[in-house]
């Protein structure tokens, strides 16, 4: 058997390659999500783009599968070496070789973390709107190869709208320049938008050209308490029915504010079975108005508490109750599955019945949080049991299935944001057809004809009865 370890060491220095045996290995091979690490032969620590073709070449030449890393916060085992091989990590890649206020544009490497890069455009008076909650520490390359959401993206969209141009290493170590600088453009077909969301199947992201807007000059913060979700998701409808569009629209459902209660400086009344969190932004001169018509639209519905921040330290106060949510899941359960799937707005509530209605018939307690502007919900299972108990794993996954099915009934999709990776992969045809499937095996056998890079990702394998 070919030693890649020994292949790659020869050609990045060994410095730059950590072979088996060697514990640093062990940070190579699991993400955030809660599956089993899986085993790989080396981790190749890539400095230039230079560095990951050469690695995209060997491991070709040597039939050696690679799987491309950021951060490693993925949710969906997206970064894991399910067929082992080699971890191509680009967390060192972290310049930012350019801030255009004039193209308003940025130019950067994979490994930049998200939150580095919106400070450093923020000092220039620009504004970087993607942000997962997991900005601290994921990688801007990982944000793109999952086209990664977060609170703002009611108003400002998604990473896929700020990533004007790529360039990208392909299996077999040909690097190629997609997209553009300018603003506009729509020459030939639009492979920078293809390879975003591609999570690391088509190409390694080696740099990335992104769309910057002017910093918006205040932000205004809005909670309001509710008796249940169906005033929470009417009180919605009413204030972007009125005309506001909120940068971010957050919902929490009872659960959820009984876990993050104990850490919560705001205190939330007893009787709060849901929360709506709003944001605002703009001139200074017109928040104060927006936060009076959000607050005289929730109070209709039956808010029982409306807390307007008034200070930077109160929205923060706000900001962590709600970013605190999901650790408070974490630590006070034995095992969480979140999940992200999204239904239209009119169908939330519904959603959120039919999550009750599953955790009272599979005996799987819930908690149900996220982005409710988009329709986003995270929809956490929460396990005491031993997870690798056979009986444990069915019930959860059940639970699961039935999530994803009821989401997809509704019109909706398994995931508004983490991606499918390796979690969701087989319930890929819950929600597409074999054909569609079909037509994505083609897209991906263009870039990757062997199925080298990052297998067993994302489409479902070929059932014995589609012929090509
Ligand atoms: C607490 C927490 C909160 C989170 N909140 C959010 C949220 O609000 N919104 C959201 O969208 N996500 C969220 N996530 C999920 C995760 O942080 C995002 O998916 C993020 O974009 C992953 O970035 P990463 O650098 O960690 O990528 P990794 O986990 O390293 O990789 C993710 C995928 O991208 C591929 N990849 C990584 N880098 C490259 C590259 N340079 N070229 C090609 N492929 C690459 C990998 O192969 C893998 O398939 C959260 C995660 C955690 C733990």
């Amino acid at each position: 058997m070919v030693d890649i370890g020994h292949i790659l060491s020869r050609e990045l220095g060994s410095e730059r390659v950590i072979v088996r045996g060697d514990e640093r290995l062990d940070d190579y091979e699991h993400d955030e999500s809660p599956m089993a690490p899986h085993p790989c032969d080396a981790a190749a620590l890539c400095g230039t783009t230079e560095q990951v073709a050469a690695v995209l070449r060997l491991c070709h030449e040597h039939k050696v599968p690679v799987t491309p890393r950021g951060a490693g916060s993925g949710l969906t085992g997206g970064c894991m070496p399910v067929r082992g091989g080699v971890v191509l990590s680009v967390e060192t890649m972290q310049r930012i070789h350019e801030i255009s206020p004039d193209d308003m544009v940025a130019v950067c490497e994979p490994g930049v973390v998200t939150q580095t890069l919106q400070n450093a455009v923020e000092e220039q008076g620009l504004f970087y709107p993607p942000d997962p909650a997991s900005l601290e520490y994921c990688s801007i390359g990982g944000n793109a190869a999952n086209n990664a959401g977060g609170p703002r993206a009611f108003k400002y969209g998604v990473t896929r709208e700020y990533v004007l141009g790529l360039e990208v290493a392909l299996m077999g170590g040909e690097v190629l320049r997609v997209g553009r600088r300018c603003a506009k453009g729509v020459t030939g077909y639009d492979l920078t938008a293809g390879f975003v969301g591609s999570e690391g199947t088509f190409g390694v992201i080696t740099e990335l050209t992104l769309r910057l807007l002017p910093k918006p000059p205040a932000q205004a913060t809005l909670l309001a308490v509710f008796r249940s979700i169906a005033d929470a998701g009417a009180s919605i409808t009413a204030l972007i029915g009125r005309g506001i569009r909120p940068r971010v629209i957050e919902l929490a459902d009872k659960a959820s504010i009984d876990h993050v209660r104990p850490r919560s400086r705001y205190k939330f009344p007893e009787t709060a079975h849901a929360i709506v969190l709003v944001e605002v932004d703009g001139d200074a001169d017109s928040l104060g108005l927006q936060v009076e018509h959000i607050g005289e639209e929730c109070d209709r519905r039956g808010a029982i508490d409306i807390f307007a921040a008034n200070d930077p330290a109160e929205r923060r106060a706000l900001w962590e109750a709600r970013r605190q949510i999901s650790p408070a899941l974490k630590e006070a359960h034995r095992y969480k599955i979140g999940e992200d799937v999204c239904v239209p707005r009119s169908n939330i509530v519904e959603m959120l019945r039919r999550v009750d209605r599953i955790s009272a018939e599979t005996g799987v307690a819930m908690a149900v949080f996220g982005h409710a502007g988009d329709g986003n919900l995270h929809v956490n299972l929460l396990c005491d049991d031993d997870p690798a108990d056979p009986a444990v794993q069915h019930k959860l996954e059940n639970a699961c299935g039935r999530v994803f099915a009821d989401a997809v009934a509704l019109r909706g999709t398994l995931s508004g944001e983490h991606g499918i990776g390796l979690v969701k992969r087989d319930y890929m045809r819950l929600e597409q057809s074999e054909r569609v499937l079909e037509w994505q095996r083609k897209w991906k056998a263009m870039w990757d004809p062997d199925d080298l890079l990052n297998p067993g990702k994302v489409i479902p394998e070929r059932r014995a009865s589609c012929s090509e």
